[in-house]
C-alpha cells in the first residue's frame, strides 16, 4: 500500500526489429493506495514463432511483480509481448477489451494463442468504458489493433496514461494519426508511457 499512485515502468525484455534495432518491451506497474495493478505482462519464455525477433529476456522482472501481489492484471491488446506473463496471474482478474480477446482467439497469425489462453489465466473482457480502481480507468482507444485500451491514472504529479503500442515512439503522440492517439492527446496528459520506449512522452518534448 502507497500513499501516492505512482507508475513504474520494467523493462522485461528486448526485441530485436529490423538489422539492428533493440525495441524494450516495459510493463507498468501501478502503485495505488488500494493496491498494484500490472499492465501488460511482457514474455517470459521464448517461442519459435518470433525466434526473428531474437527475444532477450531479464530474467526474474516479472517473478518480483508477482510476488509482491497484484489485485488486477490489465492487457492493453494481446499481442505476444503483451501477454507472454499473463500465466504468472493466474487466478487474478485479466482486464482486456472484449474486441480484443475475440481477436486474440479468432484471427491467425495474431499472437501466441498458448500465451493468451495458458492455464489458470482468468479474462474479465470489456466492453468500453470502465472504472478499475478510483482514479484509474480503461478507455478503448483503437489504432494499434481494434481492441486496444489505454490506461488513465491520476496521480498527484498530473494524469498519466499508459497508452501499450496505442503509440510505439512518441512522434507518434506529437503528431496524432489513430483514433487511439488523438484520444490520447485529448486527455491532456503530463505524461504516455509506450510499451516500447525507455521514457514517457511529454506534451512539447519529442522522444
Ligand atoms: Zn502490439
Amino acid at each position: 500500500m502507497t500513499p501516492e499512485t505512482t507508475i513504474t515502468p520494467v523493462n522485461v525484455a528486448d526485441l530485436l526489429v529490423g538489422e539492428d534495432e533493440v525495441l524494450p518491451v516495459h510493463v507498468h506497474v501501478i502503485d495505488h493506495p488500494e493496491g498494484r495493478v500490472l499492465v501488460d505482462t511482457g514474455l517470459t519464455s521464448l517461442h519459435p514463432a518470433v525466434a526473428d525477433m531474437d527475444p532477450r529476456l531479464v530474467p526474474g522482472a516479472l517473478d518480483a511483480i508477482a510476488r509482491d501481489g497484484v489485485l488486477a492484471v490489465v492487457c492493453t491488446h494481446l499481442h505476444f509481448d503483451h501477454c507472454g506473463g499473463n500465466h504468472l496471474f493466474a487466478g487474478i482478474p485479466v482486464y482486456v477489451q472484449r474486441q480484443e480477446l475475440e481477436d486474440a482467439r479468432t484471427l491467425e497469425d495474431y499472437t501466441i494463442p498458448e500465451w493468451v489462453d495458458a492455464p489458470g489465466v482468468e479474462y474479465v473482457p470489456v466492453d468500453g468504458e470502465r472504472e478499475l480502481l478510483p482514479g484509474v480507468r480503461l478507455l478503448p482507444a483503437p489504432g494499434h489493433t481494434r481492441g486496444s485500451q489505454v490506461v488513465v491514472v491520476d496521480t498527484p504529479a498530473g494524469r498519466e496514461v499508459v497508452v501499450g503500442d496505442t503509440a510505439v515512439w512518441g512522434g507518434q503522440l506529437d503528431e496524432p494519426e489513430t483514433e487511439g492517439q488523438r484520444l490520447v492527446r485529448s486527455l491532456e496528459p503530463s505524461r504516455a508511457w509506450m510499451s516500447h520506449a525507455d521514457d514517457p512522452w511529454e506534451p512539447g518534448r519529442s522522444a
